[in-house]
């Protein structure tokens, strides 16, 4: 586990508070900061309400970068979560992994998990995975 990515530490406690909303359905939203940094959340609607896919509707994701750019940040990350199994990207999140920059972020909703938040990069099919180092 190379690469930490920094993420402040109300951020971190607040992806666990979004991913035990709904914990029947995969939330899902994108994280943003500056210089490295993740400082703030925006929840996104996942179109599809299921237990095991994801997807946010275009226009919403285009208000998301919009409201982004304004507030001066840039996109670090996309988080969603895995209602059941293991939150460690599926086939599906690896093949639509389409921001190869970003830390995709997977969430599990079950108290007992020992790790409830892991992030990855992914990239050309790799999967990464990414220290979290709060601050
Ligand atoms: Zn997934």
């Amino acid at each position: 586990m190379k690469h930490p990515i920094r993420i402040r530490r109300e951020i971190l406690e607040r992806l666990q508070a979004e991913a035990r909303r709904q914990p029947a359905v995969e939330c899902c939203g994108l994280l943003a900061g500056r210089a490295g940094v993740i400082t703030t959340l925006y929840p996104a609607t996942n179109v599809l309400a299921s237990a095991t896919r994801y997807e946010i509707a275009p226009e919403e994701l285009f208000c998301l970068f919009r409201r982004m750019r304004a507030e001066g940040l840039e996109l670090l990350g996309i988080y969603h979560s895995h209602p059941s199994g293991e939150n460690f990207p599926s086939t599906l999140d690896i093949e639509r992994a389409y921001y190869p920059e970003a830390a995709y972020f997977i969430l599990s909703p079950v108290p007992e998990v020992v790790r409830p938040v892991r992030a990855f990069r992914i990239c050309d099919g790799q999967v990464q995975e990414l220290s979290i180092e709060p601050v």
